[in-house]
């Protein structure tokens, strides 16, 4: 690792404004956030893919990951961010660089050529370099040839320094925060400011999620000016220090560039979510707060209250006839960061029983918010293999899990509903109506009539008459037919005119004991 690296991951390791971190020994600050991986579990994605995603929902920008072929597939539009204009974020750009090119030290040349061709084809407002592991061992300088780049084309060249190996995905994605502070924020100068000009910093307009909350901002007269990167353009990213308030969606990986906002260009931020109609509410009247301690006009938190009780109504109106379906189902809860606790909330307000969450990837800010709204820390997990995962959807009796995509075999293998609620859904749950879309999916698939029939027992797991002379061993239908105690079932050899124990076909008291496979 270069040293200019090195200082940047240490700093990054050094974040005054986390908590958690301040809480830590100088020695320990030093080692970083990263726990170390257990062999043979997925390692979540390395630095490079950490900045990639951080990045890649910017629209506009051309995208470069100066890298053999393999990085940029691996990483490529791994979240459903949506656009509402440009989609060259959409297209791939590689130097694709051989085995040849390596030996013979042809990259940088290579990275030239391909900066240009991409200017030249799309002329986009800039274009982003991506290092990583490959072109870092060989020593390319990103920086002098995007420094190059940009002279001789005209175009703002942003090498993003964040290669693989730096670390993890978590990394990369507050290492992708700073390279914006250091090469973009404050290039530009937006035409006009207002008094309500905010940022919203690590919102990724998943599946179009900032449009359920944009319309609430417009009618309030809040201006999103600066985006990191919800639907962002290069513009709104370079000209974030014009700013009155920042919002800070994900409380973890950016929190390091809302201090250093606060810090060098004097915008105040909070962080918020806008999961669930409590929260969304409470993001809304914060905002709103911090504006009018900013100069805004104070009518802006009648203005707010109004739009909170008239919205409040309207989604609480659409949500009854939902609540008789969902509620007292149990839910278990598998994602990470500020989601363990404001899909909790929003779930509750339902009646809808969460029966565990995941705590992992949250900070301690987050658990506290967990133990605020489930009352206990009794339900926290932390990381959860699949074995135990099934076991705590039998042991728990969940009707759903609500989870990445990762996960939902587990729950096909335990007959159990599933939502996926990462960044990989193709639903948006954000702000007052997301709540109903959510509540909706919900309904969907746990009352779904599949259910019922899943649930029935099997023909074969039904008793039959033993034909004459045959033995209770090999069962009526002669020997190698399907048996009682074929996994499927979990149950042992039924004797001639044992009843089936239908009800219960799996050990009671083992949890885990049909999660075998055959
Ligand atoms: S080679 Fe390095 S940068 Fe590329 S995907 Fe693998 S770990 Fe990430």
């Amino acid at each position: 690792m270069s040293g200019t690296l090195k200082r940047t991951v240490q700093d990054a390791f050094d974040e005054p404004a986390c908590a958690t971190n301040r809480a830590k020994s100088a020695t320990a600050r030093k080692a970083g956030c990263a726990k170390p991986l257990t062999p043979g579990a997925a390692a979540g994605g390395c630095a490079f893919d950490g900045a990639m995603i951080t990045l890649q929902p910017i629209v506009d920008v051309a995208h470069l990951v100066h890298a053999p072929l393999a990085c940029g597939g691996n990483s490529w539009d791994n979240r459903g961010s949506a656009s509402s204009g440009s989609m060259l974020y959409k297209t791939g750009f590689t130097t694709d660089l051989t085995e040849l090119d390596i030996v013979m030290g042809r990259g940088e040349r290579k990275l030239y050529r391909a900066i240009g061709e991409i200017v030249e084809a799309h002329a986009p407002p800039a274009v982003f370099v991506y290092a990583t592991c490959v072109t870092a061992m060989t020593g390319d300088d990103i920086v002098a040839v995007c420094k190059a780049a940009a002279q001789a084309f005209a175009t703002p060249v942003i090498p993003v320094e964040v290669p693989g190996f730096a670390g993890s995905k978590n990394l990369g994605c507050k290492l992708a925060g700073e390279m914006m502070f250091r090469h973009v924020i404050g290039t530009r100068e937006p035409a006009h400011t207002t008094d309500t000009d905010i940022n919203i910093i690590g919102d990724y307009n998943l599946s179009g999620e900032l449009w359920q909350v944009k319309p609430l901002l417009d009618r309030l007269g809040i201006r999103i000016l600066g985006s990191l990167s919800a639907d962002a353009r290069y513009r709104q990213v370079a000209q974030m220090h014009r700013a009155r308030v920042t919002m800070l969606v994900c409380s973890h990986a950016l929190q390091g560039l809302a201090r250093k906002l606060e810090e060098t260009y004097d915008i105040p931020y909070f962080e918020g979510s806008f999961y669930g109609i409590s929260d969304t509410s409470a993001a809304l009247r914060s905002l709103c707060a911090l504006l009018v301690k900013r100069g805004a006009s104070a009518d802006l938190l009648d203005r707010c209250e109004a739009l909170i009780a008239e919205e409040e109504a309207k989604v609480r109106a659409a949500l009854e006839p939902y609540r008789a379906r969902v509620t007292g189902k149990r839910v278990l809860l598998y994602t990470g960061g500020h989601k363990t606790w404001s899909i909790v909330s929003a779930l509750q307000e339902l009646g809808v029983e969460v029966v565990g969450t995941s705590v992992r990837k949250a900070t301690d800010n987050d658990k506290a918010r967990v133990i605020q709204v489930m009352g206990t820390e009794a339900h926290m997990y932390e990381n959860m293999a699949p074995r135990d995962m099934y076991a705590t959807l039998k042991a728990s009796g969940a009707d759903i899990l609500m989870s990445g995509a990762r996960s939902q075999f587990v729950a096909l293998k335990a007959r159990t509903a599933w939502i996926d609620v990462n960044q990989e859904k193709h639903e948006p749950y954000a702000g007052y109506m997301g709540m109903v879309d959510l509540v909706r999916a919900i309904d969907r698939s746990v009352n779904n009539p599949m259910w019922a029939q899943l649930h029935r027992p099997a023909p074969w797991e039904t008793t039959r008459p033993a034909a004459p002379g045959l033995g209770a061993a090999e069962g009526a239908d002669g020997p190698g037919a399907p048996q009682a105690n074929d996994c499927a079932s979990g149950q042992d050899r039924l004797a001639p005119g044992e009843p089936a124990d239908t009800a219960n076909p799996a050990d009671p008291a083992d949890p885990a004991s049909d999660f075998e496979d055959c």
